[in-house]
This record gives C-alpha cells, structure tokens and sequence, in this order.
C-alpha cells in the first residue's frame, strides 16, 4: 500500500486558507483539478494546489477526499499561478478567486463534458426548390428561411423556438438534401477582407509596436474617439493569430455591440468566441472550453474573459481601457486591466490598452515609463471631433430639460437630416417627490436616498434596493393633496422630445427599457439606418459606438460632478465628455456638442471647453501628486456593514487597532473608521476605513502581517465586512 498522502485544496469560501484532506495516489493528482471533499456535513467541491508529503494536522484527524471529477484539470498551471497573485495583491480568499476563473458551470460538481453540438445549415441553393415548398409545406418552407437568413446554421435550441416539432421537418429537408448537418466546432473559411489603407499615424503606431511582439510591453494607443484604434486592435491581433497565437480582446460591459460583432466577424469570419452576461452558462462554458482547447484563437468579452485558459496566449487587447466596468467591485475585488498586465507579464507577452480618455493611472504609468504611449490625434473620418459649447443655463427657463438655444440646435441638425445623441445619467422620470407645504420627501425606507418617480410603473422605485411604492396623492405627512415632483431623468425626457418633435423616433436606452440584449441591438439597428432620430439615453449610450450619421450631442446635467464629493469626479466628467461629444461627426458632416449647465464659469467648465483631454489629464494628474491621491499612492478601503451603525464602526475600530499595533502602520495614513457616504443601504448601516500609503510595499507588509489575525476577528451582530485594494474611491 502507497504511504497515505495528503494535499491542499481551494474551496470557494470567503476565507484566507485552503484545506487539507488525505489524497491516495497523490503522485499522480495533478494541481487544477477537482475532487469532491467531505465539508461538515456537506459534500463541497475543491480544487487541488498542491499535494504534501505530511500533514500540519494530526494525521489521524484530515480526512479522505471522496472522489475525483476530472480526469484531466480544468485549469492550467499559468491560471493557478494567476489566481494566487491576484489573491495576494488584492487580499481575496484564494479560494473563491479559483472558482471565479472558472466557468460557472464548473464551479458545482458537473462532471467537464462538453458536448459538441449540432448545426444544420441550407446547402442548397436552389431557390427554386425552396420556393416551391412555401405553398406544399410551409413548415419546412418557414425553417429553410430561417437558415438562409443564417450562413452559419442553427442549433437544435434555435430551430425548436422556430418549430417545436423541428426534428421531423429537419428530417424531411435531408431528405430531399436541402439541408445537411455539421459539427458547430468546424470552422469556415477565414473571409478574405479588403482592408483599409491605414493613414500615416496609424501605420506609425504600427509600426512601433510591431517589432515589441516578442516579449512583455504595455502599449497604450491613446487616441481621440474614432481615430482608428479598432482597426489598429484588428491588425494586430490578426498578426498574432498568423503567428499561431491566441488572443483575448477584452471590452466594457456594454461595448460589446452588434456592430463590434459583425465588425470582428467581417474581420476574422467565424474564429472567434464570445463571452459575456448575457449568454447562457452553457454557451460561456462551450466559447471557454474551445479557446481552452486552442480550437479557436481569439476570446471576446468582458470583465471575467481574462480569467480563459489557453495554450498559447500570445496578446490581450483592452478596449477603452479607463471603463469602470473593468473594476469587479462585488465578491471577489480586482480590477481587470491591472490583472491582465500582471498576466501578460507572467507570460511575457504584450498588451495593447486603448482609450480616447485614458485613465489617470495608465496617463501616470506612460509618464513613469512604464508604459510606452501612442497618440493618434486624428480621425480617419472627415472631421475632427466637435468641440465642447457650453450653454449656461443661469436664469434660463427650461423646456423639458433643455434650453431653447439647445431646442433650436437640436432642430437644426434634424433638418439637415442628422440624428442627435442626448445623455444624461438618471433614469427613471424625475428623480425628487416631495410636498410644498410641509416638505414631506419620498425617501426609502431602507437606504439613505430618494425614491425616484417612474410612470411606465406608475409609482416610486429605489435605484439601491428596488423597492416599489405606489406614488401617493395626498403627502402622507399633512395630508396635503398636491404633491410635486422636481428633476429630470430619461423617462421624462423622452416624453419632452416627444412632443417637442412629434415627427421623429425618439430611441430610449437605459436601464428600465433595455431588459434584454436584444432591446438594445434594436435601438441600434434603427440608427444605423441613418435617418434623423433621437436617441436618448444614461451610460449605456455613452460608449463604443460608431454611428456616423449622429452630428449633435447633447449632455444634460453634467453640473452634479462639479460637487461631487469623489476625489475621481473630475476625471470621470472628463472622460464622460469627451466620450459623448465624440459619438457625434464620425461621417461626412461635421458634428457639434453641448454641454448645458449653470456654472460656466467653474475652471473644470472652462477647461472642458477649452482644452483637449490630455491636457485636462495632465493638470488633474498634477492636483492629485500635490495632494499625494492616487496614483501617487494607493488607497485599501475596509468596509463594513451591520443591523446598526455602532456594530460596523467597532467592528473597523478593532480591524484598525490590530493594524494600529503592527509597526510598518506609522507610514501609513488612516482615515476613519466613519459612516459611508450612503450610511444605510438594503437595510443595513455601512461603515468604512480607508489606508493611504505612498509606500506601497510598506502598506502591503502591513496588510499581509495583519490578515491572519483579521480573518479570525470575531463578527460580532452579523458584520460583515470586506478588504479593497486599490479602491476607487476614499
Ligand atoms: P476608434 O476605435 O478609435 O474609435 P475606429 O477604429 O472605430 O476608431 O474607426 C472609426 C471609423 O473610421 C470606423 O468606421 C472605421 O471603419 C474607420 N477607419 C478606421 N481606420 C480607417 C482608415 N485607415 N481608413 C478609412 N477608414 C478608417
Ligand atoms: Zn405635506
Ligand atoms: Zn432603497
């Protein structure tokens, strides 16, 4: 009998430690895969780290893993390696890193069996035929052109939405050798793109980070909004996968267009897969397993894309790389750009970031020569990007929102025959309800903020917690029988240019209207067919698109960023700004774009329309080194929350002086702990304590040495509390 052998595991559980059991066979178990574990009374899965010659414990006393479910590991030796760094920079529980980096339907106990599935496509092209069927058989005639409509054929799921007794109608189109059936995985030919001329400042980016493929770089392409980044991206990648590698092109969470779609598919035909929220588990899981398995070369998607596995990664792309939806700010805490560099060093490979607005912190990295900067500082269009108009709205009346010179301009554009983009980031139809007579407010009952009016539910919704009150129509106060409604949001908007301008499509997009990604692709669809509409919408419409026949854009209320008491409000607005101005003017007419708001005069104001934004960068940058923010330092925020306010506030108390005991902690500077910003959200009370250090491996040894003692603090009342490095904001 072989000695008994022992290994460590990660099991998804929000604690800095891994499990031993007693593993047989150990010489062979190999790190990444799983076994199912006895765990209390429960059975959990585990991934193995590493296998150990004896144990810490009483041998007699760890237990026997249960069994095995995979034959071979689900995640390689690179991705474990990954996961490690990423729970030691960012202090996350190594197991639920783990967990992250797999697909969700790994993460159970399913056995790793992907099934290949079927696709059926029209081999036939006799229209004739297929004609002839609309009148003998409708059924087969109805599914023939749901096939034509699709080159690449339908699955068994899409041809039963189409018809629930599909499989016998399939059969009879075989038959008569209409239709033939395939393996999805087997790929089409590559198309044979014409490629655009590249213009000289492209060629000259090209050319700078061609020759620096071989090995570990960051290069970022900072370059206004439609400069042709994306072309340069789709050179780029396309040189890696002539070179046998793969690629992983991350973009924000709502990046991902149809029209980035068929732009990637007219590029590179069917060799690439997609992952993002709003396919199945079991699509994420097949598009994760095929990269995995090199069958497929290039990895579109959000966020979490960058956790793939795959044998030869070989350049990760991150579009608009200042988007905050690369920051995962629940569960596990990372920001996906600053792990995609660390993997792309890990493997020495390169990685592009490309952005009209660069962040601060990859703006402070070129600077520091970390990362080497392209500018591209023209469009490959007609016209450069509009400038930014201020319209003061100081003493001005107010139609729906907009001043009548912004009316005007808006009817101005419509005529010429161009479409206009309106932003404002508040959804819902107003955002205040309140009585004038004994200024009763609609406030929630379980967060510390304002319900917001929404007709299309008629009634008061709670943007932190959903809940729903119906709008009451005497003041629940004083009993009062008028109760007004102040602010606007998109709902309300929409309703004003309705009737401002009775004769164009107004297009919403923002949360409450576009439920699926369909919704959205619809509203796309209609402005791409380049008539004059409106298009109004939060931040959803704010990025990523290309649509050349918008000539105006409107940003309403940008004033509440003046005030904000975000030390990062400034870069945002800016970055928001010059992201929306820049959606208008990418065609053959110049475009033009407002900004209405009541404080002309306030330097960032003054500055937003009179500068570019990499000035504006450079001279925020500069406030925040004098003020010794980051990036000049790095901000670790605990926070807390409980059923009452003092429970939190202890609970960072006794963190701060386990921390305040460890000698590295007088370098460091602490702020709380205080109640949050919002006290009270979702019914509980929020506390945080914020670190600032210059010093950053200073802070880090503080951090490492106080975690175990942090991890063991007793919860008391049900605190819960969480560690963010890198925190976005103080
Ligand atoms: P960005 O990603 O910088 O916003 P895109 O790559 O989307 O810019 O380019 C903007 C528009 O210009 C797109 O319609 C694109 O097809 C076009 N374009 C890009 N490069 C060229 C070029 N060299 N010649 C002609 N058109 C180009
Ligand atoms: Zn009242
Ligand atoms: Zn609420």
């Amino acid at each position: 009998m072989s000695r008994p052998c022992f290994a460590s595991f990660a099991v998804a559980l929000p604690l800095h430690r891994v499990f031993e059991y007693r593993l047989d066979g150990a010489e062979s178990a190999v790190p990444g895969t799983r076994y199912r574990l006895p765990f209390s009374n429960q059975v959990k899965t585990g991934v193995l780290l590493r296998v150990d010659a004896s144990s810490c414990y009483d041998p007699g006393k760890v237990r026997q893993v249960l069994g095995r479910l995979d034959e071979h590991p689900v995640l390689d030796a690179h991705v474990l390696e990954l996961a490690q760094w990423i729970a030691d920079y960012y202090l996350q529980p190594l197991g639920e890193v783990i967990f992250q980096c797999l697909p969700a339907r790994l993460r159970g106990q399913r056995p790793h069996n992907p099934a290949r599935l079927k696709v059926w496509r029209l081999v036939s092209t006799d229209a004739q035929a297929i004609e002839s069927l609309a009148a003998r058989s409708p059924r087969q005639y109805e599914i023939c052109c749901a096939l034509q409509a699709q080159a690449a054929g339908l699955t068994a799921a899409s041809l039963k939405l189409i018809n629930a007794n599909w499989h016998a109608v399939i059969k009879s189109l075989e038959a008569k050798r209409l239709v033939e059936w395939s393996w999805m995985d087997q790929l089409a030919a590559l198309p044979n793109p014409t490629l655009p001329d590249l213009n000289l400042e492209q060629r000259a980016v090209l050319h700078a980070i061609q020759p620096e493929l071989n090995h570990f770089a960051v290069h970022l392409l900072d370059g206004i909004t439609g400069s042709g980044k994306t072309e340069i991206y789709f050179r780029l990648i396309a040189a890696r996968m002539a070179a046998g590698y793969q690629v992983i092109y991350l973009v924000p969470e709502i990046g991902l267009t149809n029209q980035l779609i068929e732009r990637v598919t007219a590029r590179f035909g069917e060799g690439f897969v997609t992952s993002h929220s709003g396919l199945s588990d079991v699509q994420r899981y097949l598009a994760w397993d095929r990269f995995r398995r090199g069958e497929i070369n290039l990895m579109i998607g959000t966020r979490s894309c960058l956790f793939s596995q795959c044998p030869n990664l070989g350049l990760i792309v991150i579009d608009e790389e200042h988007d905050t939806s690369y920051r995962q700010e629940d569960g596990v805490r990372y920001h996906a750009r600053d792990v995609a560099v660390k993997r792309a060093q890990m493997l020495n490979i390169p990685i592009v970031l490309g952005s009209a607005t660069p962040s601060l912190e990859s703006i402070g990295n070129c600077v520091r020569q970390h990362y080497h900067r392209h500018r591209l500082d023209h469009r490959s269009t007609r016209h450069p990007p509009p400038e930014i108009l201020l319209e003061n709205l100081h003493d001005r009346k107010l139609d729906s929102g907009f001043s009548q010179k912004t009316l005007k301009r808006i009817q101005q554009h419509l005529s010429d025959g161009g479409q206009i983009l309106v932003y404002l980031n508040r959804r819902g139809f107003a955002p205040v309800v309140m009585c004038h007579e004994c200024g009763w407010q609609a406030l929630c009952a379980h967060c510390d903020s304002r319900l917001t009016l929404h007709q299309s539910i008629s009634g008061l919704l709670c943007h932190h917690c959903g809940l729903r009150r119906e709008s009451p129509t005497r003041c629940p106060q004083c009993g009062h029988s008028e109760i007004h409604h102040h602010g606007i949001g998109t709902e309300q908007l929409e309703k004003g240019l309705v009737q401002c301008f009775p004769d164009i499509p107004v297009l919403r997009v923002d949360r409450d209207v576009i439920g699926t990604p369909d919704a959205f692709k619809d509203r796309l669809l209609q402005l791409q067919k380049g008539q004059p509409c409106i298009l109004v919408g939060t931040q959803m419409v704010a990025k990523g698109h290309d649509y050349p026949a918008i000539t105006l854009s409107v940003i309403l209320d940008a004033d509440q960023a003046l005030f904000s008491a975000s030390y990062r409000a400034s870069e945002r607005l800016a970055q928001t700004l010059f992201q929306v101005s820049g959606r208008a003017g990418r065609g053959d007419r110049p475009g033009e774009a407002i900004v209405q708001t009541r404080f002309p005069d306030h330097p960032l104001m003054l500055s937003l329309a009179r500068q570019h934004y990499r000035e504006i960068a450079e001279s925020l940058l500069e406030e925040r080194r004098l003020l010794g923010l980051p990036p000049y330092s790095r901000v670790v925020m605990f926070r807390a929350d409980a059923r009452e306010l003092k429970m939190a506030l202890d609970h960072l108390e006794a963190i701060k002086s386990i921390l305040s005991g460890i000698e590295c902690f007088d370098a460091v500077k602490c702020i709380g702990p205080m109640p949050a910003l919002m006290m009270r959200r979702i019914g509980r009370y929020r506390a945080q304590l914020a670190l600032l250090g210059q010093d950053y491996p200073n802070l880090r040894r503080l951090l490492k040495r106080a975690l175990p003692a942090l991890d063991v603090l007793p919860a008391k009342g049900q605190v819960r509390w969480t560690v963010d490095v890198d925190a976005f904001d103080l």
